[in-house]
């Protein structure tokens, strides 16, 4: 068998000088950072300020988007219009977000494609859009203190957090390609802080991160494999964080004040901001002295309030959260298997870590003195700004770590692609996934390897092909294939499939030769792009019609059983939907290119009309599965067993 070949495991950002951004994209505050004279820098603005609000205000008069300091000042003004904590919302419906819209100050509803946007009544914004303009805001900040043109500064390192999936990653990559960057890697805020700290290099294996910010609180345990970090177990709390500290005093303030004076401070939702604003200043001051004056006068009543709050005092109001996070480290060391005593190193992140107790806490808890050198608000930056050099090869003595360019994948039935190692994944590295056969009786597939981004198979670039022969000739879905990457450090990939039942297996392996040329991969990445909509819709429209092939071909071979088993009514509807698949797979087998959506529609009234069917027929089918016969074998029983060598392979 030919080999073919795999290549183009680039190193970005070898070719050209312009630095690769670092960029920490925060729930409530953004950071940029470069590397620069062999060491991570965080890039500030005029006012010499390193973190960027990551706030996004429309104005109502039309006027272009406000963000990051600005942006939080206009809160107290429209605060409707104002967005913070888009994070929060990247990548999820309302519906995900209840807990969490109970304490936004704006409109969030559900898209089309159930995503969560902010409705601002005349339109809505996508939390991609308002994470966008905090990602160009950093860019521009980054142009402005390199003194470089912003066209330059293109590629980026963006953190997100270890908990985030697949659809709140994609939306990150979104966001930024809307600030005109390109995510050369994603990295977890977690394993972002332990290279800031160089504990990659330290030889430290087992590393835990515990992260308290404004609004989140997350703890990962780390553990170092082939000089990369992967996160073994994170546990975390999406609505704990300094921000409930400041609630803490200001609600025992407004309480004090409301039984002394009869005034409720908290009636104005703008007051209510303007106390949290305090509040926030007070908990700092705390972290440096032993006692801080709250001081608010609140326009509606007229009342002046002054009260001094001691450090000793405050610590009671906060010990119950404190002890929150404490308890989910545990639960974190807990799914990692592992105890404290099996940690190498605790790093500290995030702004609410400056808090004495908190820093004790965690001291205690652990039995270690934690990472708290570089500033627990830029860590994670700086972690980015260091994964950004060395991407870059500008970090001395660093393992250069290759990414794939490309996705790699498997061609499936229906001419999609399932996709198995996403582009942009550090190599050496694996990926499985387990498939199955689309036709009864199916004794042999064949495996198309394929990279590219494009979502149909055909649309990408054919690496190989081979069969898995001598499958055991059962109905279509019970074959269990497993199919397996693995892509080494020199890029070579062998493609392992393996059937479970049988255990028959075969393998390819894809050598690396003369592979495509940076400009191929940019072509190839550029095609999808420009391809993406129509892609998703040929897609959709293919998965559908595999699918309603397969169930009529499946409805066609029962209906006998059906027209003896089912009663009327089930059987007209039966018949009915069928002859409407019939007539649709026809049309299409004419050239007809309908709507995936309507396909869909002909899918699921066949399956709704099926069900009955399915359930008469389930239990034999099943059992004699079991026993190794096809579903001809069953639906013609009884009936010879006859041995099948030869498959019909899709
Ligand atoms: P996020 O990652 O959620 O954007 P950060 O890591 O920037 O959050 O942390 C912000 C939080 O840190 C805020 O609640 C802020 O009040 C708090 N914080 C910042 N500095 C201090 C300090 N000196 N003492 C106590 N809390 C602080
Ligand atoms: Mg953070």
């Amino acid at each position: 068998m030919e080999l073919p070949v795999i290549q183009g495991i680039g190193r970005p950002g070898a070719a050209d000088d312009a630095p690769i951004l670092g960029i920490d994209l925060g729930t409530t505050h953004s950071l940029v950072a470069v590397y620069r004279d062999g060491r991570p820098e965080v890039l500030r603005d005029e006012d010499g300020e390193a973190l960027l609000p990551s706030v996004v205000s429309f104005p109502a008069d039309g006027g272009a988007p406000v963000v990051g300091a600005e942006a939080r000042r206009r809160a107290e003004l429209e605060p409707e219009r104002t967005v913070h904590s888009a994070k929060r919302l990247v990548g999820r419906s309302a519906a995900d977000l209840r807990e969490t819209l109970a304490s936004l100050p704006y409109r969030v509803v559900d898209a089309e494609g159930e995503m969560a946007v902010v409705d601002l009544g005349e339109r809505t914004v996508s939390p991609q859009e308002v994470a966008a303009h905090v990602l160009r805001a950093c860019r521009r900040r980054a142009a402005r203190a390199l003194g470089l043109d912003e066209a330059k500064l293109t590629r980026a390192v963006v953190t997100v957090p270890a908990y985030f999936d697949d659809a709140q990653r994609q939306a990150t990559r979104v966001a930024a390609r809307l600030a005109g960057l390109e995510v050369v890697r994603m990295v977890n805020e977690p394993t972002a802080a332990a290279l800031a700290y160089g504990l990659d290099r330290k030889g430290a294996s087992r590393v835990a991160v515990y992260d308290l910010g404004g609004g989140t609180f997350d703890v990962s345990v780390l553990e170092l494999e082939d000089g990369t970090f992967r996160v073994v177990a994170t546990a975390g709390d999406t609505h704990l964080g300094g921000d409930d500290f400041d609630r803490a005093i200001v609600e025992r303030i407004a309480a004090e004040v409301r039984e002394e004076h009869g005034v409720d401070l908290l009636a104005e939702p703008a007051a209510r901001i303007a106390l949290l604003r305090v509040a926030e200043e007070v908990k700092k001051e705390l972290s440096r002295n032993d006692v801080a004056e709250f001081r608010f006068h609140d326009p509606a009543s007229g009342l002046l309030v002054r009260r001094p709050i001691g450090v000793i005092e405050f610590q009671n109001w906060i010990a119950p959260l404190v002890q929150r996070t404490l308890d989910l480290a545990a639960r974190a060391l807990a799914d990692a298997g592992m105890t404290t005593s099996d940690l190498d190193e605790v790093v500290l992140v995030g702004g609410s870590t400056r808090v004495p107790l908190v820093r004790a806490a965690v001291e205690q808890w652990f039995g270690r003195v934690p990472h708290a050198r570089l500033d627990p608000d830029q860590v994670v930056a700086l972690g980015a700004a260091v994964q950004a050099g060395i991407l870059g090869g500008k970090v001395p003595g660093a393992l250069l770590l290759d990414v794939t360019p490309l996705t790699l994948g498997i061609e499936t039935a229906d001419g999609a692609v399932a996709a198995l190692i996403p582009r942009n994944s550090p190599i050496p590295t694996s990926a499985g996934e387990t498939f199955t056969t689309f036709v009864d009786g199916q004794t042999a597939i064949a495996l198309t390897v394929v990279q590219g981004e494009r979502e149909m198979a055909r649309d990408n670039r054919v690496l190989g092909r081979f069969q898995l022969r001598g499958l055991p000739p059962l109905p279509a879905g019970l074959p269990r294939v497993e199919v397996r990457f693995q892509l080494d450090a020199d890029g070579v990939l062998r493609v392992h499939a393996r059937e479970a039942h049988s255990g028959v297996e075969a393998e390819i392996t894809v050598e690396p030769r003369h592979g495509l040329t940076d400009e191929a991969v940019e072509r190839m990445l550029e095609e999808a792009w420009a391809h993406a909509e129509e892609d998703l819709e040929a897609r959709r429209r293919a998965d559908a019609l595999l699918r309603l092939r397969t169930d009529v071909r499946s409805v066609e071979k029962h209906l006998g059983e059906a027209r003896r088993g089912l009663d009327k009514d089930a059987l007209i509807r039966l018949e009915e939907a069928l002859e409407d698949a019939q007539d649709l797979l026809e049309e299409t087998a004419a050239g007809e290119v309908p709507p995936p959506q309507r396909v869909q529609g002909v899918v699921d009234e066949l399956e709704g009309a099926a069900l009955p069917l399915a359930e008469l027929l389930m239990d034999r089918v099943v059992t004699s599965a079991v026993r190794g016969r096809t579903v001809e074998e069953v639906a013609a029983s009884p009936a010879p067993r006859t041995p099948q060598d030869e498959g019909n392979a899709s």
